[in-house]
């Protein structure tokens, strides 16, 4: 099958058009600024997704001010009261503890941030982050010994640190993962998902055929993984 795309300006609006074999036309405000993607039915023409879109431009301007809105809210600033996901699961931020040693902690629907006192608001990311990095390391050995056999690789290092851009990444040459500490605010599926999807860039480079095809063999679902890991967690807030 083949796929079709285009670009198109509409009311000053960028839209990306994918032409596919579908019945309906669809279109999508992805995180996290708010791009707009139409997929419409093959040989619609141009009007007609003009005209979808021009209907529609009130709903896809609410979507992208709720988007800013999550993006206004990521910005913590490190106050009890705020919500942080742990796992996908919310949480409740309380930095009201102190103590002489830094620690974090999940009681309830309470994420406890203790730090020593005077600790400002760097500090206390910076301690929440290596918490999260923690979670992440600490979550990898079981899902290497569940996987590794599966995907029949196995790797030599996993490095879990922040990245830009990517979720995971991996470096065949020196059969090293990388992974990115924000998976442990998401559902543990994710990560799993991301385990998989790496291991498989062991045997096939690319995201072309034979990668689809070898990650529906060991995860017939990754592609719901993978979408929910790109939903934005704080868009999912205002639905709540
Ligand atoms: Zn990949």
């Amino acid at each position: 099958m083949s796929t079709a795309s285009s670009y198109l300006t509409v009311a000053g609006l960028g839209v990306d058009v994918v032409y596919k074999d579908i019945k309906n036309l669809h279109i999508s405000v992805y995180p996290p600024v708010g791009r707009v993607r139409v997929a419409a039915p093959e040989r619609t023409d141009e009007d007609t997704i003009r005209l979808a879109i021009v209907q529609r431009l009130s709903w896809i301007k609410r979507q992208r001010e709720q988007l800013q809105e999550a993006e206004r809210q990521s910005i913590r600033e490190m106050l009890s009261g705020e919500t942080h996901y742990v796992w996908g699961q919310r949480y409740q931020l309380d930095v009201s503890r102190t103590s002489g040693h830094y620690s974090v902690e999940r009681k309830g629907k309470t994420l406890w941030v203790v730090t020593p006192e005077g600790t400002d608001v760097d500090g206390r990311r910076s301690a929440l982050d290596r918490w999260y990095r923690r979670e992440v390391k600490n979550a990898v050995p079981a899902l290497l010994e569940k996987w590794q056999p599966i995907v029949g690789v196995e790797v030599d290092k996993v490095v879990v640190r922040r990245m830009k851009t990517k979720w995971g990444t991996c470096i065949a040459r020196s059969r090293t993962i990388w992974l990115n500490p924000e998976l442990a605010k998401k559902n543990p599926r994710c990560l799993d998902y991301i385990v998989v999807h790496e291991l498989t860039h062991l045997l096939e480079r690319g995201h072309g055929e034979r990668f689809v095809a070898l990650m529906n063999e060991f995860m017939p679902d990754w592609r719901t993984r993978r979408d929910e890991l790109n939903e934005a967690p704080l868009a999912q807030e205002t639905w709540t």
